[in-house]
């Protein structure tokens, strides 16, 4: 019995991991579209709202639906792959060297964005509207996990070194309280040429980052006394969330933000840099081709005076009307 109640609560666990959380994906996703250069941006202008709301559909998939293929879409556990100069570089590669149980325990995070990314380019080859909408979000959601620090390794909630529920602290904790001060302006999209490498890199820097967060979190909590690092409900007990994750007092999760020195803000804007130059890449790798005819040009018409109110307000680092639902 208390083995069942120990997996149980490792499915649990696993299972509200939520990555970035609502409110990091939706700006992510949202500030993306006012990076990218123009037409493409005017055709991901008109349905900016849907990619802001679907950024966070490969969760719902897993959660909600409880789809069992999409939960290692969003992770890779870089350390139980061994050497990482031989790690396979293609989901062909991939699949002859692993099994589906251990890729399923791992993650498949690097493979799965160059998936969609092929995905998405054959959309936008054969101008398909709604697929290229669904699969740009779906992109957006994916870039945005593969800068979550945590997202990158085995101890992915500090558990193997007792420092459970710095997963859910840093990625949905910490922009609530936060995020609405985090400047969403980054430069322009830029083509890239190698998606590949470009995707480790962004991985293999994540999993750097992992270290510090881990390190600052473990010095910071021997400065405080466990009954400062807590929230507690009336009876005293640690409080939780809906999701039963743990709540971190203010003091604390406002202490770890200053420790971090801007690292949460900062892996935000790369991913909102590198989900529109994935974007862009992608619509450059499939011809650049004329979007114009898929909208009416009445909807286009309509909103190129919102966009300028929209876009004035980016370039001073502001997203205007985002209202992400609250995890704490
Ligand atoms: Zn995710």
């Amino acid at each position: 019995m208390k083995k069942f109640v120990l997996i149980f609560n490792v499915v649990i666990l696993s299972f509200f991991f939520v990555s970035w959380g609502t409110f990091g994906h939706e700006h992510i996703n949202r500030s993306a579209v006012f990076a990218l250069p123009a037409p493409l941006q005017t055709f991901f202008y008109n349905h900016i709202d849907f990619i802001t709301q679907e950024s966070t559909v490969p969760d719902l998939r897993k959660y909600t639906l409880n789809d069992k293929a999409e939960n290692p879409r969003h992770f890779i556990d870089l350390e139980n792959f061994g050497s990482l100069d031989s790690i396979p570089k293609t989901m062909d590669e991939l699949k002859k060297k692993y099994d589906d149980k251990f890729l399923s325990q791992n993650g498949i995070l690097f493979w799965y964005v160059q998936d969609v990314m092929d995905k998405l380019t054959k959309a936008f080859k054969e101008k398909k509207k709604t697929e290229i909408l669904f699969l740009a979000a779906d992109l957006g959601h994916y870039i945005g996990d593969a800068h979550m620090p945590l997202h990158t390794s085995a101890n992915y909630d500090g558990q193997q070194t007792n420092q459970k529920g710095i997963h859910a602290l840093w990625e949905s904790r910490l922009p609530e309280m936060f995020g609405k001060t985090y400047n969403y302006n980054t430069l322009e999209a830029r083509y890239v040429d190698n998606v590949q490498s470009e995707i480790w890199k962004i991985i293999l820097n994540s999993h750097r980052l992992k270290d510090t967060l881990l390190l600052t979190d473990r010095d910071l909590k021997k400065k405080f006394a466990e009954d400062k690092m807590y929230k507690t409900d009336a009876s005293g007990k640690v409080a939780k969330n809906k999701y039963g994750q743990t709540i971190f007092s203010e003091e604390y999760a406002a202490a770890l933000h200053v420790s971090l020195k801007g690292m949460v803000e900062e892996q935000m804007r790369a991913s909102v840099k590198a989900c529109s130059d994935f974007w862009f890449t992608a619509w450059v790798n499939a011809g650049k081709p004329d979007l114009s005819a898929l909208d009416p040009a009445a909807l286009t018409k309509r909103n190129t005076k919102q966009f300028k109110q929209e876009y004035k307000l980016w370039k001073q680092g502001k997203l205007f009307g985002v209202e992400s639902e609250k995890e704490f």
